[in-house]
C-alpha cells in the first residue's frame, strides 16, 4: 500500500486470543501491540462493529502517532435478534468472562430449537493511516454455524465451544488453531486486509 509509508503499526486489542491469531496471520515484526504505548482503551461507544473498530484505532493512532489496526468482531445470532452483537465481550455484564457469557448464551436459548439456531461469527478490522484519516481500509468476514446446546471442545475462546460448524462436523473449539484462521470469521478479514496492503 503506497500510501503507507510506516515501518511500525500499532495493533489495538486485549483479548490474548485475538493477538495470537493475528500475530499469526500478520506475522510482520512491524506489528506493536498497543499495549506498549500505555495507550488507554477507548470505550466502545458505536452500535456497529466498524464504528466501534474505528474508535479503536483511531484512539491508537492518536497516542502513537503511528497507523494503527483495531478489529471488533462479535457473535449474531438470528433467533436473538442479532445479539449478543457489538455487546459479545460484555454480553452477561460489564466484568463478565467468557464462561458467563457462553452460560447467559445457552440460557437466553434454551427454547429454540435446532433448526432456529442459525449464527454467525462477524469481523471488522480498520487500518487508519493517522487519527484524522478520512478513509480508512476496512476488512470484513463473516461466518456461519449454529448455536450447540452444550459446550464442546476446548481450544479458542470466547464462544467457540458452542459454535457448531456442520461442514466440519465439530465445534470451533475442536478445530486446531491453523484450522480456524482458515475458514474463521477473522481469517477472512485479515487476508482481505493483507490484500490490501
Ligand atoms: P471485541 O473485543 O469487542 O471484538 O469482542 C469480541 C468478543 O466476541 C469476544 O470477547 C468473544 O466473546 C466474541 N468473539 C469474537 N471472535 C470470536 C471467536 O473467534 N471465537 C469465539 N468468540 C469470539
Amino acid at each position: 500500500m503506497s500510501f503507507l509509508n510506516s515501518e511500525k503499526i500499532v495493533l489495538v486489542s486485549g483479548n490474548s486470543g485475538k493477538i495470537k491469531e493475528i500475530q499469526t496471520i500478520l506475522s510482520t515484526s512491524s506489528i506493536v501491540p498497543q499495549q506498549q504505548f500505555n495507550i488507554q482503551e477507548a470505550e466502545e461507544t458505536g452500535s456497529t462493529f466498524i464504528e466501534n473498530a474505528i474508535i479503536k484505532a483511531r484512539n491508537a493512532a492518536l497516542h502513537s502517532n503511528l497507523p494503527a489496526i483495531a478489529d471488533d468482531s462479535g457473535l449474531i445470532v438470528d433467533a436473538l435478534k442479532g445479539a449478543p452483537g457489538v455487546i459479545s465481550a460484555r454480553y452477561a455484564g460489564a466484568q463478565a468472562t467468557d464462561q458467563e457469557n457462553l452460560q447467559k448464551l445457552l440460557d437466553d436459548m434454551v427454547d429454540i430449537p435446532e433448526s432456529q439456531r442459525s449464527a454467525q461469527f462477524v469481523c471488522v478490522i480498520v487500518l487508519m493511516r493517522h487519527a484524522n484519516d478520512p478513509f480508512p481500509l476496512i476488512s470484513q468476514g463473516s461466518w456461519e454455524g449454529s448455536i450447540l446446546n452444550h459446550t464442546r471442545g476446548s481450544n479458542g475462546f470466547g464462544y467457540d465451544p458452542v459454535f457448531w460448524l456442520a461442514a466440519e462436523n465439530c465445534s470451533s473449539a475442536e478445530l486446531s488453531a491453523q484450522r480456524k484462521n482458515q475458514l474463521s470469521h477473522r481469517g477472512q478479514a485479515l487476508r482481505q486486509l493483507a490484500g490490501f496492503l
